[in-house]
């Protein structure tokens, strides 16, 4: 099913020069992010289940240079069924899994979106691999669900489209 896509719900406010912050559990690892996010997604496919312990993960994509982590992390490269392989960093201390760094996201590193201290503030714009979700788990009619991805050229406000863009040609990404 297609649903229009409404410019107001999908733009996520946020003050100018208004930094966000979050961390891990353990307090190690604190970091910065010094714009708001492109675009904020929940994922329900096996992967993420299986990484997160639950149903579904909260991920938010921010431009590379935007993160600032503080303390120390460990990464490891994960696969993903389709192939595709990513970057994931945990806290050294405390394990929390703060970030990914996917290769298929040029530019572009995706934060888990609850170790946000206002994470409340960033709800998910979409919901993907519905096709995965759980039986038991109700999304309310409102809620933008594709069954596995989307395109980001058709699904994320024109303004972060243009933000990423322009970020990608000023840095030759
Ligand atoms: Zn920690
Ligand atoms: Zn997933």
């Amino acid at each position: 099913m297609w649903i229009t896509l409404t410019t107001n719900r999908l733009n996520i406010k946020m003050e100018k020069n208004k930094n966000l912050t979050g961390g891990c559990i353990c307090g190690q690892v604190k970091y910065t992010i010094t714009e708001k996010p492109l675009f904020t997604q929940a994922c329900h496919c096996k992967d993420c289940k299986i990484i997160t312990g639950s149903s579904y993960v909260i991920n938010s994509s921010v431009l590379d240079n935007t993160l600032i982590i503080e303390g120390e992390v460990s990464s490891t490269e994960l696969k993903a069924g389709s192939g595709a392989t990513s970057r994931a960093f945990f806290c050294n201390k405390c394990g929390a899994y703060i970030y990914t760094d996917y290769a298929s996201a040029v530019g572009r590193l995706t934060v888990r979106t609850k170790t946000l201290n206002n994470s409340e503030n960033f709800p998910p714009q979409v919901h993907i691999f519905t096709k995965d979700k759980d039986p038991w788990l109700n999304l309310t009619d409102d809620v933008i669900c594709f069954e596995k991805m989307y395109d980001p050229k058709k699904t994320w406000p024109e303004e972060s489209l243009k933000r990423y863009g322009e970020y990608l040609k000023n840095n030759n990404k």
